[in-house]
């Protein structure tokens, strides 16, 4: 089955990622007890400004824009809550992170990674996760996180 599907275009609506994604991480945290304080709120909104990665030290300068005495460790602690609970994703090659649009399940996020505008795609392949699980085991390997990094073009920059 092969099924087409779009990379984030320039004219997507990205106020809409945005939204569904604060929405989903203030229901997770309502269903978990989690405390979605401000800053981790205003964290996440940042780090979904784009569908690029982001930096921490990138995050700390656009907190200190807003919040002139913002310290490095508020960013990491903010950070680690939303790794913690799947709201972000860090894309280990690049260092930074990406917002989840689905927290909540534990889940091995494909990353297609687009070297020309940086921006992430984050797509799901049971298939593709099973496979890895079902290699490793055959080497007696026990996996504790599965992430995958796919560097290429994106279709917008390979116009
Ligand atoms: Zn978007
Ligand atoms: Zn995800
Ligand atoms: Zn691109």
């Amino acid at each position: 089955m092969q099924e087409t599907h779009e990379f984030h275009n320039s004219t997507h609506n990205h106020a809409r990622c945005v939204n569904s994604a604060i929405q989903a991480a203030t229901m997770l945290c309502e269903q978990q007890g989690l405390r979605f304080t401000p800053i981790r709120k205003r964290v996440l909104q940042l780090v979904w400004a784009s569908h690029a990665p982001m930096a921490a030290y990138d995050l700390l300068k656009a907190l200190r824009k807003e919040k002139g005495n913002a310290e490095a460790p508020t960013i990491y602690r903010a950070l680690d809550f939303l790794l913690q609970h799947g709201m972000v994703h860090k894309i280990e090659s690049m260092n930074a992170f990406v917002g989840c649009d689905h927290p909540g399940n534990p889940h091995a996020g494909q990353f297609l990674i687009c070297t020309e505008c940086n921006q992430v795609l984050e797509q799901e392949s049971n298939d593709l996760s099973q496979l890895i699980s079902r290699h490793a085991l055959s080497y007696n390997f026990t996996i504790s996180s599965q992430t995958v990094e796919i560097m290429g073009i994106c279709e917008r920059c390979q116009a």
